[in-house]
């Protein structure tokens, strides 16, 4: 599967799905249109899909002005969303399934940063690695802010994705993975992946490369919110609840 990082906003990425074979595209959450339709001219590609994590104006705001280029394309997200995304065609539960470019994607309910929050995964296959496009749930080193949700919900909808195959590439929407891994020190100082990742992570943002794709391996090893039941983490937020560690994390995580 072809996919392509497109920045936009201030530090937002929407990602396309691209099948050269019908010179067709498919986008995840557009915040804003302008980037992405001049790339899909470039690329003599047609718009057919717009799949939406959730319904923050970030995620959403590209949608109206794209659907006039391309009239025909289907706009799906999250059935609790319903009413807070413009133009929604598709309210997708937990379970349901989406093709594009012959591969199929499972939607995951993951309520925590909204309450309506979906991911989209493609299981691996012989010859590539599973792909999750995970909205603002983890993102590199961190995790979204509970707008929404509970930390138990953030927890356990985590819990889920932290539990795909290593190997699975997480794609993101934002990029904020430097400040986050600048926080997880805080927390575990001394976790010598995490060291050597924030090392990796400087070098590519002064090149200005986005640290994304990540994968949910890299994420077990070295961000705090996937890691509540690691003893180190629990003793640096003085608790051995798994829930209230998590609470904690995000509590220093908005101090910080
Ligand atoms: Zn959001
Ligand atoms: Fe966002």
């Amino acid at each position: 599967m072809e996919i392509v990082t497109i920045p936009i906003l201030k530090d937002n990425y929407a990602f396309v799905l691209v099948d050269r074979s019908r010179q067709q595209a498919t986008v995840f959450d557009p915040g804003a249109s302008a980037p992405v339709a001049a790339w899909l001219s470039e690329n003599n590609l047609e718009l057919i899909n717009i799949w939406i994590t959730h319904h923050h104006r970030d995620h959403i705001g590209g949608i109206e002005d794209l659907l006039r280029r391309y009239p025909t394309a289907i706009v799906s997200g999250g059935a609790n969303d319903r009413g807070r995304i413009p133009k929604q065609h598709k309210y997708l539960n937990e379970g349901d399934r989406l093709t594009f470019a012959d591969q199929t994607a499972q939607v995951f309910f993951i309520p925590g940063h909204t309450l309506g929050h979906i991911a989209y995964y493609f299981p691996p296959t012989d010859n590539q690695p599973g792909e999750l496009f995970c909205g603002d749930t983890i993102f590199g080193g961190g995790c979204g802010r509970l707008f929404e949700g509970t930390p138990a919900q953030m927890l356990g909808s985590i819990d889920r994705l932290r539990q795909l195959p290593d190997s699975t590439r997480m794609w993101c929407s934002h990029e904020y993975t430097l400040n986050n891994l600048r926080f997880a020190l805080t927390i575990e100082p001394y976790n010598i992946d995490l060291q050597n990742r924030y090392h990796k992570a400087g070098i590519n943002r002064s090149n200005s490369q986005p640290t994304i794709p990540s994968t949910i391996g890299l994420e077990r090893q070295t961000n705090p919110f996937l890691r509540w039941d690691i003893p180190a983490v629990g003793l640096a937020v003085a608790s051995n609840n798994f829930v209230e560690t998590f609470a904690r994390l995000r509590g220093r995580k908005e101090q910080f």
